[in-house]
């Protein structure tokens, strides 16, 4: 039977290795969309516009939340980010598993407009290892490294409002952890309401005076 596919958010501190983990879900499993965010920050070396972030001006960001276009919008770190509301509906009513990769404030808006979305957080198995990837990654310098550390701790406060935390030590253990979890998700009922519908309905066929 066809069915909807799930929202699923992935969240994480800055280098617990978000990004890694959804290209590598992506290549292994085609039931999966990724939606693309818009951003006001700049892009990083190797970064291509409407590939990793749609890269715009404050102004054209501020635009874009007024005539509604963003399912979700928040301030991180001196920069805007949000979802595009048009792949994610598209997507989603194409049957795919759409994930955003997005931070904390911005998942807890998306379980309130959309309470049957899944919540994931992703960690590193702990705080040294955290700063060695960001370190590691390269791309932004010791000053927004340690912003982004100290908004980690901020993060970390919220992490009981997901319905999953996993630990991305092995990634390719992550990957499969995380598809698990999807998988199970839609098995549940509040995400199945169209099922549980047609169920009942052909069930009233035995209804007694019904023939
Ligand atoms: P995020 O998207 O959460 O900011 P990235 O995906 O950019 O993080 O990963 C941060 C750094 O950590 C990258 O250099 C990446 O190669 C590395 N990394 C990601 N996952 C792992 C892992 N399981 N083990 C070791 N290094 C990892
Ligand atoms: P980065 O600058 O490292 O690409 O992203 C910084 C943070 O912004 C990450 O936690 C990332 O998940 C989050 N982020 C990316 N896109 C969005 C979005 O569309 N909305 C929200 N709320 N956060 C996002």
């Amino acid at each position: 039977m066809e069915q909807k596919g799930i929202l699923i958010v992935i969240s994480g501190f800055s280098g617990a290795g978000k990004g890694t983990l959804v290209k590598a879900l992506l290549q292994k499993y085609d039931t999966y969309g990724l939606s693309i965010s818009m951003t006001t920050r700049q892009p990083r070396a190797g970064e291509m516009d409407g590939r990793e972030y749609f890269f715009v001006s404050k102004e054209k960001f501020e635009q874009v939340i007024a005539e509604n276009g963003l399912v979700e919008y928040a301030c991180y770190c001196d920069n805007y980010y949000g979802t595009p509301r048009e792949y994610v509906e598209k997507q989603l009513a194409a049957g795919k598993n759409v994930i955003l990769e997005i931070e904390i404030q911005g998942a807890l808006k998306i379980k309130e407009r959309f309470p049957e979305s899944l919540l994931i957080f992703i960690t590193p198995p702990n705080g040294d290892e955290l700063k060695r990837r960001l370190e590691g990654r390269g791309t932004e310098d010791a000053e927004v490294i340690a912003k982004r550390l100290a908004r980690a701790e901020e993060e970390s406060e919220g992490i009981e409002a997901y319905d999953y935390i996993v630990i991305n030590d092995d990634l390719e253990e992550c990957v499969e952890e995380v598809h698990r979890l999807v998988d199970a998700a839609r098995r549940v009922p509040i995400r199945r309401k169209e099922l549980i519908r047609e169920i009942r309905e052909d069930l009233k066929k035995f209804k007694k005076g019904a023939n």
